[in-house]
């Protein structure tokens, strides 16, 4: 039997459609974010990132480094352990209690990444929960997507933001169905907003369970760094949070808070999360650190919408396709695989600019796109080579600008 076929057809199916991925091998350079180095197949280049989850460039930051640097040489590398067989160190404890404080919960429970959390969270939440009904955004991340699978139960997918959609489906069930809402607050493809406040209602009048996924807002919204629901004041509202350690707090892992019962109930019966070694000390010393720094700190949340509304001034004043955002996210329609790899590759080899190309399955086909984060350290020099860089490359494509606005003149 000739196996190689198998693996090789796939991989042919996946470049016939342009969607065959490549990765760029970086170096970041602590103190220079968002500068880095490309190994690229010819040899080192110098180039400057402009599409990382580091949103706040808390990675680098000298309080998170410093605390992963100090922890790992007092207390060594790894865990050594499950959370149940010598794995619980005081670093990741002191961790879980910096993130419920952080979303005002009773307690909080860490794991291996974001998606780990989402996947073995919602599965085990809906599990504990008989005859469970799961109320699902359309637009959900594949991590929650393959936690309402697991978990088995029947589940509803509403409208992307669709709160007459999802009411509807909440009269539907009934007030006696035990029903969870499972949504992000903020979507990190299209950069729009949940409305939090009234799926709360929903939540509340039709007697659901609501599970939140901040991601890709903690650190970066709210007056202390706790996302969304923080800022627009109904943290104390949403049952569960998640949340990651990966992206504007710089480091790695995931978590949930919500009461301590819940929190408890998920410890004790959640696969995913115990069946693996904890976190290392280090890791969990940088996100307390991290977390710590952004509950004070406004100067990075402030400087970061700053440097994101001004590169959508410049880009949409330069006649590009910005796609409307509501938050950081800058995203880019260029509505074809094929163009959108070539655009990243000619980004890339001929201006130094790192933007990896959004293809289908992470975003619908013919909505393919540049996904642009601006961090508080992309400086009106960067912005506007990025302008200038994009322009020609939309030029060599023969990609469609829109008209000039007079505004921008
Ligand atoms: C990135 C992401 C995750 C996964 O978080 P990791 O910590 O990177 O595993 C979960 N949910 C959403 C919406 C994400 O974008």
């Amino acid at each position: 039997m000739d196996y190689s076929q198998f693996f090789n057809t796939a991989l042919n199916r996946l470049h016939d459609e342009r969607r065959y991925r490549v990765f760029a091998d970086l170096e970041r350079i602590a103190g220079r974010f968002p500068h880095a180095t490309w190994h690229s197949p010819k040899g080192s280049r110098s180039v400057v990132i402009w599409c990382s989850n580091d949103y706040l460039g808390m990675g680098q930051h000298p309080k998170v480094v410093g605390a992963m640097v100090e922890t790992a040489t007092r207390v060594g590398t790894g865990a050594g352990g499950t959370r149940n067989i010598a794995g619980t160190h005081h670093p990741l404890v002191q961790l879980e209690a910096e993130l419920a404080d952080l979303h005002g919960k009773e307690a909080s429970l860490l794991f291996t990444s974001g998606y780990v959390s989402n996947q073995t969270g919602i599965s085990t939440l809906a599990k504990l929960i008989p005859n469970c009904l799961i109320l699902s955004d359309a637009l959900n991340h594949n991590s929650m997507i393959e936690g309402v699978r697991q978990a088995g139960c029947e589940r509803q997918i509403f409208r992307h933001n669709d709160v007459a959609h999802l009411e509807e489906l909440l009269i539907a069930a009934g007030p006696d169905r035990p029903k969870l809402i499972v949504c992000e607050s903020l979507y990190s493809m299209d950069g729009d907003v949940a409305p939090l406040g009234k799926i709360c209602d929903l939540a509340e009048q039709y007697g659901a369970m609501t599970y939140l996924d901040e991601v890709h807002a903690v650190g970066m919204y709210g007056p202390r760094g706790g996302g969304i629901a923080e800022r627009d004041g109904v943290m104390h509202r949403i049952d569960i949070v998640e949340g990651t350690l990966a992206k504007a707090f710089g480091c790695l892992g995931g978590y949930i808070a919500g009461r301590a019962e819940v929190i408890d109930a998920v410890r004790s019966y959640a696969p995913g999360f115990i069946f693996t070694t904890a976190l290392p000390p280090a890791i969990c010393s940088a996100a307390t650190a991290a977390i710590r720094h952004l509950k004070t700190s406004n100067w990075e949340r402030e400087r970061h919408q700053d440097r994101a509304a001004r590169t959508k001034a410049i880009l949409t004043a330069a006649g590009l396709p910005v796609m409307s955002s509501d938050t950081h996210i800058v995203p880019l329609f260029v509505g074809d695989p094929e163009k959108c790899k070539r655009a990243s590759d000619l980004l890339l080899e001929d201006h130094g600019i790192y933007i990896q190309p959004i293809n289908y399955p992470t975003v619908a086909k013919g909505t393919e796109r540049l996904r642009i984060t601006p961090s508080p350290y992309h400086d009106d020099g960067l912005i506007d080579a990025l302008a200038e860089a994009l322009l020609q490359v939309w030029d060599r494509l023969g990609l469609p600008l829109h008209q000039k606005s007079l505004a921008a003149e």
